[in-house]
């Protein structure tokens, strides 16, 4: 029976059942008695299996004991409880079969250590093989799956949104151009120029990035609808929060406004933690333990405590009165600086914050006017630890006003027919957020730096491939 270190450890198998396991060594340790250690792991969970190969194997000297970390193996024997304390299960090996050694135990970068994650950065093809990116791997799976059954508890449906896209005004700037080679003339490196072709068959084309004038369109059609997929910015600073290619999520819900907008964003983040504590423990475990202390406990609070709405005008005073000095003082008609953000959320109320209302000069011309026609209708979700998680709407659903604030922001309405159609036919108020998935990692698993919570992180300089 072919069993994952999962389910050998879970306690799922009968003891002293025939089992085959397949992984990767951890680690070796031979006793004088003639027996050697050696934990397995397949990813499957955090802990690795321990198999127990004794020197009547065949190939005990040849090679189990040239075995080091990283080398792959086949073990077949029986499944037993195990004496030593912390491990449930292990296998009595009676085969230990090599299917491929380290050829170089000296250069191979995976040590049985504690790495720096800066260091794993520069190997990015063997980093998954590390505890901490296999916790991370694993987070991030559960959170995914745990995104799309919120929705589809809550009746959205998944619409998946252009990677190509035309040049759509939000983060223009950001965009990174796609352009095609051409076939006929391909393009010369033999010192001659170089020929980078004709944009997107003739027209300028660019990588999306937001997915939400595509994703409303489908809202005030099918009236909730979610997009969740890779997103681009050509961030040119250094951050430990940008990525150059990210993961959004943008839900979308009509006959909706910014309070019920905050509503469906609570109930998420509350649902995506619940699901990733549930169901990672040894993953969270690891977080506490070796990345940072409290993120449990941080989430945990997430979950129970409603969050606080403040307006933003309400904000603005009660940054100024702050007895903290900041570096950027807060001024009505600015956006929140990181560090206001904070203050607010962890300070002033110790909980999470939806700021609502903002400066209508400091926001997208898609956001809603209000009453008092200097705000609109936006909120950011800010979280204790981090700041901005969260930024959404409600939008502009009357023609005329979004008429005047598109020539305000100096865009052509004529560009936007297809988003104008949409309030020429049926229009209807309609509100939705976007949340970076990378950000919800670095705050689940308790990370510094984002380029740590996605696979291959794609930042100026990175590593290409
Ligand atoms: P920030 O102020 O942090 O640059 P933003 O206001 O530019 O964010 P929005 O346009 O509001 O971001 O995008 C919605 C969400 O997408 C943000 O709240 C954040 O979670 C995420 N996000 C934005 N830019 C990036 C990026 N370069 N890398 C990763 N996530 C991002
Ligand atoms: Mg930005
Ligand atoms: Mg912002
Ligand atoms: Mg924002």
């Amino acid at each position: 029976q072919v069993v994952s270190v999962k389910k050998a450890l879970d306690g799922s198998i009968a003891p002293d059942t025939k089992v085959e396991v397949r992984g990767w060594v951890r680690t070796r340790r031979d006793s004088k008695a003639g027996i050697s250690f050696v934990n397995v792991t397949d990813g499957s969970t955090f802990d690795p299996i321990q198999v127990v190969a004794p020197n009547t194997l065949p190939n005990y000297e040849k090679e189990v004991l040239h075995l080091t970390a990283g080398a792959s193996v086949v073990c077949r024997g029986t499944l037993v409880k195990s004496q030593g304390k912390g491990q449930s299960f292990e296998v009595q090996a009676e085969e230990v079969k090599v299917l491929g050694f380290v050829d170089d135990p000296d250069t191979y970068p995976i040590q049985p250590k504690q790495h720096t994650l800066e260091f794993l950065r520069e190997v990015a093809h063997l980093r998954p093989r590390t505890n901490t990116f296999g916790a991370i791997t694993r987070v991030r799976h559960v959170a995914a799956q745990a995104v799309h059954r919120f929705f589809h508890e809550e009746g959205f449906f998944w619409v998946n949104t252009p990677i190509i896209t035309a040049s759509d005004a939000e983060g223009a700037g950001q965009m990174f151009r796609v352009s095609t080679l051409d076939a006929v003339n391909p393009p010369r490196t033999d010192g001659g120029k170089i020929d980078w072709g004709k944009d997107f068959f003739g027209k300028e084309a660019y990588l999306t990035v937001s997915g939400q004038l595509n994703v409303e369109a489908y809202c005030l059609a099918l009236s909730k609808v979610y997009t969740f997929g890779p997103t681009f910015r050509a961030e040119n600073s250094n951050t430990t929060r940008h990525l150059a290619e990210f993961w959004m999520i943008e839900p979308e819900l009509a006959f909706a406004d910014l309070n019920e907008d905050a509503n469906l964003a609570e109930r998420f983040l509350k649902y995506v933690f619940k699901a990733v504590l549930n169901e990672c423990g040894p993953d969270m475990k690891f977080f506490e333990e070796r990345q940072q202390k409290g993120v449990i406990e941080r989430m945990e609070k997430f979950i129970n405590s409603s969050f606080e709405r403040i307006d933003y005008t309400d904000a603005i005073e009660i940054l100024k009165k702050a007895k903290k000095k900041f570096d950027y003082a807060p001024e009505w008609g600015n956006d929140l600086q990181t560090e206001h953000e904070r203050y607010l959320t962890e300070e002033h109320v110790g909980r999470p914050v939806v700021v609502m209302n903002y400066p209508e000069k400091i926001k997208a011309f898609y956001m809603r006017l209000n009453e008092d026609g200097r705000t609109v209708a936006a909120m950011d979700v800010l979280a204790p630890g981090i700041g901005e998680i969260i930024g959404g709407s409600q939008r502009e659903e009357r023609l005329d006003m979004l008429d005047k604030r598109m020539v305000q922001f100096g865009l052509k309405p004529e560009h936007y027919q297809w988003y104008r159609d949409l309030r020429r036919y049926g229009s209807v108020p309609h509100a939705g957020f976007g949340l970076g998935f990378e950000r919800l990692i670095v705050y689940m698993c308790g990370l510094q730096n984002i380029r740590d919570a996605i696979p291959y992180p794609r930042v100026p300089g990175s590593a290409q491939f």
